[in-house]
């Protein structure tokens, strides 16, 4: 019998490692674990938190070849940007050892009489759900808040990279992180809403699709568990009249191929004036004329393979269908000819409100190209879809940019920059893009008890 859970890497679609799904008994025990160790591990104080994080930060940097390597195999993202990752991750355990205590600490309150003041306090066990498409930096942006404020955690990642999360385990116990405070599960995605009952069980966390999160967070709802999600998004990227046309391109090309497109805060739709659009796209395509889609081991390759065979053929499909409803394929939007999860880098243009595309998020190197008369046209094109996560606004005229921006109804817009990512700044949606923020001062707050204690 094969297992879901399985190392198969995408750059030849050869099955590297399985692992067996958990059964529910060691399921359980893994969560009476946790549940054991929160008492203690919340007792424990912020330095002695903190010191054990910065330990993981400084294991990750050490060795963030090798795990730059493994994500590479599991999922196929270019080398540069795994280890990218593992340093990213590594700031992240960093920042919140060093400033959750500030974070945490009793807010006073100003009253009339006596004393008031928050005590920001840990709940116990969080069930955190993460995918593929960073297998690092998902994990850290969960763990590293929560773990810092206290709480335990229990990790389902994704089936696909199931030796990055068993290396993550492995890497906070070797840190000195007390058994039972993070542990990794097997289990594949469509049964692990049947944890979210076990009262051990706190808080639910997930990154991943829409139907998965709208899963988690009814089973969350049921059982009155608060829960935060971070789903997909179809990111808008506005060129303003006023732009550097050259630095506009590369940066929305460079963005979208990040990752093989598998990023949510990818710029899925390029918005620009409909003056520059010719001019726009023969850059676009010249940019595209430079790409080298190949092994993601190798420095020279800029375009990766996608996570598996099944999210190529996923887009391949999407491509397909934006072309039979009448869109212009301007380049690409074939497999490569070659082994492997690949999808050669594509350029769609003509899409309208009537295709289907025009609303979905595509997962894959596919750069959608529209144009606006005003800016308004642009700002409700920026709004027609039901996500709301990141957007970017390109222009000259800083002034002019913030107007836009404050018009988007997503929860990040930045200014002459793809959406990025930061230890410091929050991150996370709106719309059916989810709910709650990560990183930042706010994703420590998600899962504490604001506790009031007065004296009169
Ligand atoms: P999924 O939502 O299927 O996977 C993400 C995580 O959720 C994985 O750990 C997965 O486990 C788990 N999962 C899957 N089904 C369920 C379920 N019913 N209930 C609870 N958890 C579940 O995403 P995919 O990898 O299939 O990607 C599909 C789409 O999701 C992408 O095209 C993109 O739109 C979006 N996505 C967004 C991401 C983001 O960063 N916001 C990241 C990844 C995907 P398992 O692997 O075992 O199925």
């Amino acid at each position: 019998k094969t297992s879901s859970i399985k190392t198969v890497n995408p750059f030849n679609n050869e099955l590297v490692k399985e692992f067996l799904p958990m059964t529910d008994a060691q399921l359980a025990a893994i969560i009476d674990k946790a549940d054991a160790a929160f008492q203690p591990w919340k007792n424990t104080t912020f330095e002695k938190r903190a010191k054990i994080i910065h330990k993981v930060a400084a294991l990750m940097r050490e060795r963030k070849e090798a795990l730059g390597k493994l994500a590479t195999l599991e999922m196929g993202k270019l080398l540069a940007e795994s280890i990218y990752e593992v340093e990213l991750s590594a700031n992240i355990f960093d920042y919140y050892a060093d400033n959750a205590a500030v974070f945490l600490a009793d807010k006073p309150l100003d009253v009339k009489t006596g004393d008031a003041f928050i005590s920001y306090e840990p709940i116990g066990t969080i069930l955190s759900i993460q995918p593929w498409n960073f297998p690092y930096y998902q994990i850290t942006r969960s763990a590293s808040a929560n773990l810092m404020a206290g709480n335990t955690m229990v990790l389902k990642h994704a089936s696909n990279v199931p030796q990055c999360a068993q290396l993550m385990e492995d890497l906070f116990l070797e840190a000195g992180l007390p058994k039972g405070v993070y542990t990794n599960i097997f289990i594949p995605g469509r049964e692990i809403k049947k944890l979210v009952s076990n009262p051990k069980i706190k808080a639910v966390t997930l990154t991943g699709s829409e139907p998965a999160g709208a899963s988690i967070a009814g089973a969350a709802g049921l059982n009155v568990k608060k829960a935060t999600l971070e789903l997909g998004g179809s990111d808008p990227f506005i060129v303003l009249e006023d732009v550097d046309i050259d630095l506009a391109v590369k940066t929305a090309v460079e963005g979208r191929m990040w990752n093989a497109g598998q990023v949510c805060v990818s710029p899925k739709r390029v918005i620009v004036p409909e003056s520059i659009k010719e001019e726009f796209l023969s850059k676009v395509k010249a940019f595209f004329s430079t790409l080298k889609v190949g092994d993601p081991m190798d420095k020279e390759t800029n375009v990766a393979p996608l996570c598996t065979e099944a999210a190529a053929q996923g887009v391949i499909a999407q491509i397909n269908k934006a072309a039979q409803q009448n869109a212009t394929i301007v380049l690409g939007g074939k497999r490569v000819d070659r082994p492997g999860a690949f999808v050669e880098p594509t350029i769609i243009t003509d899409i309208t409100p009537e295709m289907d595309v025009y609303y979905e998020e595509i997962f894959g190197p596919v750069f959608m190209l529209y144009s606006y008369k005003n800016i308004d046209e642009a700002i409700t094109l920026a709004n027609a879809t039901k996500y709301g996560l990141g957007s970017t606004v390109f222009g000259n005229d800083t002034q002019e940019a913030l107007k836009v921006a404050r018009q988007i109804d997503t929860g990040m817009v930045y200014i002459n920059h793809v959406t990025g990512i930061a230890p410091e700044l929050p991150f996370g949606g709106t719309k059916n893009s989810g709910f709650g923020r990560e990183q930042s001062p706010l994703g420590i707050y998600e899962f504490v008890n604001e506790k009031l204690i007065r004296t009169t």
